[in-house]
């Protein structure tokens, strides 16, 4: 890695801002880093764990003396936490972020953000439905996207600068503006969880088919969905506040699709099912091909359950 950050700090720790601390540990990008989260309690756990050099309880005394500092809270937290740390940023400092939404984080955050220093909002599109300071793992952006998305103002090498350090981790990096990134992310990130929430939910809500049915005889479609499901309510909720427009786009279209399959279903219209599905399936074999997940039956997933 042609770049190396003096100190980074990580405000929040759970499963991507763990897995930072791990992957600057693993890889480097910085050599030091200082931690902050809201509790105490994962305080504890990320000392236990020992991926940051120092933990503080506050998040201006994290930043103090940081070049580089990411906020890893959900999205409605990050206001604060740029209002929190605004008289302790260090000159020429990058502050950027890791939220699923840019657009608010530009909102809440950009009024915070003190002249002499440098805001690069930025998405890794990696994770897991685990979170807090045990999810964590250094390979979690290896061969992923993350995309920067800088405003007009920011010098290029600050921008080079942080790209370089997603890329030491084995990421992918793309520019892109943060209105179209809210956009894009509405499609494919925002709204399959919104679809799975709501089908695992309508599942569960069913009067004819008992709870303990659906566990029982889940099948492969709806497992999937449920994993989807069991993601954090809090990042997700903050997800569905603060990208409205882009979802309610999004969801307006789905909409539109669905009536399409609802009446081929209620006419026997095989063909237009048929064509649907195959357009689909193409879809899938294009983020196989670039390389985005593996071919490998049920997702290369152990079908005794072992591991
Ligand atoms: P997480 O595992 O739930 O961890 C969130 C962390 O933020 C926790 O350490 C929490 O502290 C801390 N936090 C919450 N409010 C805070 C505050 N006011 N001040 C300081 N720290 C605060 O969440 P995550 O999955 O890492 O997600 C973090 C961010 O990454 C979110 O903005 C999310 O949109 C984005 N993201 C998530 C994924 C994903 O798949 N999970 C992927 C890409 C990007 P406590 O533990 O003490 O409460």
């Amino acid at each position: 890695m042609s770049v190396q950050f003096n100190k980074v700090a990580i405000l929040g720790l759970g499963l991507i801002g763990s897995s930072i601390a791990h992957a600057v540990r693993a890889y480097g990008g910085a050599k030091s880093i200082s931690g902050h989260a809201k509790s105490a309690e994962t305080l504890r756990i990320a000392a236990e764990i020992g991926f940051a050099d120092n933990l503080h309880a506050t998040a201006a005394d994290a930043v103090k003396g940081a070049d580089l500092i990411i906020l890893c809270a959900p999205v409605g937290a990050c206001g604060a936490l740029a209002a929190a740390i605004k008289d302790a940023v260090e000159p020429g400092a990058i502050i950027t972020d890791v939220g699923s939404v840019k657009g608010a984080i530009v909102r809440d955050c950009g009024p915070h953000i003190p002249s002499h220093a440098h805001f690069i909002p930025g998405h890794p599109i990696a994770g897991t439905e685990q979170s807090g300071p045990r999810a964590g793992f250094a390979e979690l952006f290896q061969n992923r996207w993350c995309i920067l998305t800088p405003l007009p103002d920011t010098p290029p090498e600050k921008v080079d600068a942080l790209e370089a350090f997603w890329t030491g981790f084995g990421s992918k990096v793309e520019r892109m503006a943060w209105d179209h990134h809210d956009l894009v992310l509405a499609m494919t990130s925002h709204l399959p969880h919104l679809i799975a929430y709501n089908t695992v939910a309508t599942a569960g809500d069913l009067e004819q088919v008992t709870q303990s049915e659906v566990i029982k005889f889940s099948a492969g479609g709806f497992r999937d969905l449920t994993r989807i499901a069991a993601s954090d309510p809090t990042m997700w909720r903050d997800v569905f506040l603060n990208n409205k427009d882009a979802v309610l786009e999004m969801l307006g279209r789905f909409s539109e699709e669905l009536s399409v399959l609802q009446r081929a279903i209620r006419w026997g219209d095989g063909e237009t099912l048929f064509n649907l599905f195959t357009r689909a399936r193409d879809i899938r074999k294009g983020i196989i091909a670039a390389g985005q997940d593996t071919a490998a039956p049920n997702f290369g997933r152990d079908p005794t359950h072992k591991s």
